[in-house]
């Protein structure tokens, strides 16, 4: 698995939602291999930011590039192969198949653009879904997902189908992992068993950005923050700063 330390650039980004602007001038930069936090208000753009970085929604003005190449407007199954990943606010797995059935979606990301047109059957990817079982099954240690191998998603946890989530965006070996709310209705267990899938993914060189409300659980992972209020960028920097600073106290954290 390879990591190319790719940088993302996110220059004056501008989203409008029929007269509403959802996000403003918007700018930051990833270096590879961190992790940056993505906080503020609901409302305030950082799922929008996300769908415009993945390719979900088409930007309305200013620029996206990831090591070196502009992806702006490009369609979201070439985003992914650029190695840019993201979960969804709502869990995005297949309910109706297994866990081990699911992932192994996120694995054929890797050898094929399109999951529909993947086929198990065909003869040249017998070795492929062989590798790709192993991989599976390394994942699925990983995240402690093993025992659920075989039940279906829909059967299961609201906290393990968002593990299963996680699990398949890791099988994808994505460059830049962006997590949409992972921690959202998850126990304090399960909180830290995502802390620890996240570190493993920092470990392997892999960016994150990060969306959340917990402090706590992010100050564990996070390298910087970018907090951002209506579509702004209102802070950009460390986390202490920002516990610190005037305007996100009375944006986000006096609330
Ligand atoms: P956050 O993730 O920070 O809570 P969002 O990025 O989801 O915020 O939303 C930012 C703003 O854009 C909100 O006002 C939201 O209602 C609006 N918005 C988001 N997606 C759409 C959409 N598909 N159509 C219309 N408005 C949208
Ligand atoms: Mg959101």
């Amino acid at each position: 698995f390879n990591i190319l330390n790719k940088k993302l650039v996110v220059d004056n980004l501008v989203k409008d939602f029929q007269g509403l602007r959802a996000l403003d001038q918007t700018s930051l930069g990833l270096q590879p291999g961190t992790i940056l936090g993505l906080i503020g208000p609901n409302g305030s753009g950082k799922s929008t930011l996300v769908n415009l970085i993945s390719g979900v929604y088409p930007v309305t003005e200013g620029k996206i590039s990831f090591g070196g190449k502009e992806i702006t407007n490009l369609p979201s199954h070439l985003i992914a192969r650029e190695g840019i990943i993201r979960t969804f606010q709502d869990p995005n797995n297949v309910p109706n198949m297994t866990v081990k059935e699911n992932l192994l979606l996120g694995s054929q990301l890797l050898f094929k653009s399109n999951i529909v047109s993947c086929s198990i059957n065909s003869k040249s990817s017998l070795l492929e879904e062989k590798q790709m079982i192993e991989k599976v099954y390394k994942v699925m240690e990983l995240c402690n997902l093993k025992e659920y191998a075989d039940e279906q998603v829909e059967n299961l946890p609201y906290g393990i189908q968002r593990m299963v989530e996680v699990a398949r965006a890791i099988l994808a070996e994505p460059q830049l992992l962006m997590l949409d709310e992972p921690a959202a209705g998850l126990s304090e267990e399960e909180m830290d068993e995502l802390v620890r899938m996240i570190r493993y993914v920092k470990e392997k060189g892999i960016s994150v950005i990060l969306i959340d409300h917990h402090i706590d659980f992010l100050v564990k992972l996070v390298d910087t923050v970018v907090v951002l209020d209506s579509g702004k960028v209102i802070y950009s920097g460390d986390v202490e700063g920002m516990q610190s600073n005037k305007q996100v106290i009375e944006a986000y954290l006096g609330v």
